[in-house]
Parts: structure tokens; sequence; C-alpha cells
């Protein structure tokens, strides 16, 4: 599928799924045929944007097409794609259950089998940094880590990554899904995160095992 069309649909999916409100967000898509970098437009609704609107750039941030204003986090979604080569995609978000825990700077252990075996770590909330600054993206990329597939900003939103389009829209689902039960859980109890072994071995699995074919 074309790149630019991926970008379009994946932002109606953000959208639809509750994973944001209005304009905020945004989403980008590594093309690993010419390693551009495609990412959405800056304030755009979501429902209104077209391919046109999609804006290309080289991964050490030289613009290559594009008339509209880029993502305010342009640099926070290259930094992560500098720094993990093996993530293609990268959803910026901003869902209910993550907020309370990124308003609380508070980390999300893992506490469910799902959340073990695809958001790789435990959730980190990256330090407070104003958006589009390029010490958010540092912070962003210091809160995920070599492995982590997702981690909080402080008082802002979430990030999601993920090898394909598809897993990092997954990562974003089981992202808000654990911070939701973990909410849930606080209420009557203390929930009990699942052991360091137990994830090493669940994440291995879901990422080399699970499934037909495999
Ligand atoms: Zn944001």
């Amino acid at each position: 599928m074309d790149c630019r069309q991926l970008l379009i649909d994946a932002g109606l999916r953000m959208i639809n799924a509750s994973l944001t409100v209005e304009t905020w967000g945004n989403i980008s898509f590594r093309d690993i045929s010419t390693g551009n970098i495609y990412i959405t437009p800056s304030g755009m609704d979501y429902v209104a944007c077209r391919c046109d609107d999609i804006l290309v750039y080289k991964l050490d941030g030289a613009k290559l097409e594009g008339e509209r204003k880029p993502s305010i986090e342009l640099d926070l979604h290259l930094s992560i794609m500098r720094s993990r080569p093996e993530i293609n995609a990268v959803i910026h978000t901003h869902p209910v259950y993550s907020m309370v825990f990124a308003c609380l700077k508070q980390n999300i252990p893992l506490i469910m089998d799902e959340a073990a075996q695809s958001l790789g770590e435990e959730i980190r909330v990256a330090e407070y940094a104003l958006p589009g600054s390029p010490e958010l993206a540092a912070n962003c990329v210091a809160a995920l880590g070599e492995n982590g597939y997702a981690c909080l900003l402080q008082s802002h939103g979430a990030v999601c990554i993920g090898e394909s389009m598809k897993a990092a829209f997954r990562t974003a689902k089981v992202l808000e899904l654990t911070a939701q039960i973990y909410h849930m859980c606080r209420q009557i109890g203390e929930p009990v995160p699942i052991s360091k072994e137990n994830i090493a071995v669940m994440r291995d699995y879901f990422r080399n095992k699970y499934g037909q074919g495999k």
C-alpha cells in the first residue's frame, strides 16, 4: 500500500479507536525500500487529511516532499527511527487511562500476559519537556530504551512503536488496556507484576514463535 494512504488510514483508525481526540497525536512510517520517513501534518483534522497533506523526510531530517507544516513532534519521530532501526511505525496518542499515569508520573508495570508479550518492558514515563522540543524527543528515546515498545510522556500522552503499522497499533491498544486494568486493580488492591524472567520468555515467544507459520 502507498505510504501516504497508510498514514491517512492510520489517522482515522487512531481517532475511531479513541486513542486521541480532535487533531492531537501524530503518526509516522518508515518506507523500508527507501528509508524515507512519512509523517502526518501539524494540527489537521484526521478525517479531512488527504495523501497530499502527508510530508516526507530523510532520516537526517531533510525534507523531501510536502507543502504542509509537519507534526510538531517530527523530531521525536525521527529520533526514535534513528535510535531503533528495527522500528518502522511510531504512533503518538493521548488515550485516557494512559494519560492518568502520565499525569501522575507513575510507571505502569506489566501485570498481564498480553502486556508482557507485546509491550516489552515496564512502561516508563519520560521526563517532562515542552511539546515539540528536542528535550522531549531525547527523553522519549531514553524512556523507550533498547527494548521497550511504548512509553508515556509526562502530563502529555503516550508513544507506541512497532516493526509495522499493525504492530504499533497492537502496542497502542494493549498499552491503553493495560493502563485501564491497572487503574481498576488499584481501586481494590495491589496488582502483582509478572516476573522479569517470565516477561523475557513471553516476549521471545510472541516475537519469534507465536501465530501460524513460525
Ligand atoms: Zn501530543
